[in-house]
């Protein structure tokens, strides 16, 4: 099995009368090779399976080495403005889906897609004003903490390019391990500029300032 660091959430941004067919007809109209999830979410809370989580598929630019997909249908209002419309099944499959994740991959983050804009204004942390699109049309972060979801309350950051993670927080302390660029760490506390963290079984200190918070 591939390293997995990502559960994306997303919505299909469609009518909720959408069709699992009509979204696979619509990524082969634009040529993708893969489908854009793995797990697709009906109304009714049925999970349609589209790809084995040892494939790489189609939900994040830059980022889909590295993550699992896991969409809903719905997501946008008549006017086709973003909404909060998931079932309570949909929550309900969301759920079965995200701790059979955690299980499967130890470690792994569960973000929303627009988790993944980019910090424009380089302040550290993604604001509404800086989304690329506003799916899953519902924040990740307070729907897991409203569920009681076990990572909840951890503080993730993601690394803004291949970082060392020394030993104690100067660059005078050893390397411990470099992270590859856009990995999730968690951040544990922070000291001089410098954040102590961990990421798999590495556990050490990285630049502050060379961290997003996610
Ligand atoms: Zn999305």
């Amino acid at each position: 099995m591939r390293k997995v660091d990502y559960c994306v959430l997303h919505c299909t941004a469609g009518p909720r009368n959408q069709s699992v067919e009509s979204i696979k007809a619509h990524w082969k109209r634009l040529g993708w090779k893969t489908v854009g999830y793995h797990r697709l979410i009906s109304p009714d809370g049925t999970v349609h399976n589209l790809a084995d989580y040892s494939d790489i598929t189609n939900g994040v630019k830059g980022f889909n080495a590295v993550s699992i997909h896991i969409s809903y249908i719905g997501g946008i209002d008549s006017n086709g403005r973003a909404v909060d419309n998931r079932t309570d099944a949909q929550k309900a499959a969301q759920k079965v889906l995200i701790e059979e994740a955690a299980k499967l991959f130890p470690g792994i983050v569960i973000l929303g897609h627009r988790d993944f804009s980019p910090d424009k204004n380089r302040d550290g942390a993604i604001q509404p004003g800086e989304w690329m699109k506003t799916c899953p049309s519902f924040s990740v972060k307070d729907w897991l903490k409203e569920i009681g979801f076990k990572s909840a309350n951890k503080e993730y950051c993601r690394t803004l390019g291949a970082l060392n993670m020394r030993s104690g927080f100067g660059t005078q302390f050893s390397i411990v391990t470099t992270l590859m660029p856009g990995v999730p760490v968690e951040k544990i506390s922070e000291k001089n500029g410098w954040a102590y963290c961990q990421y798999g079984r590495f556990v050490g200190w990285i630049r502050s300032d060379l961290l997003i918070k996610i």
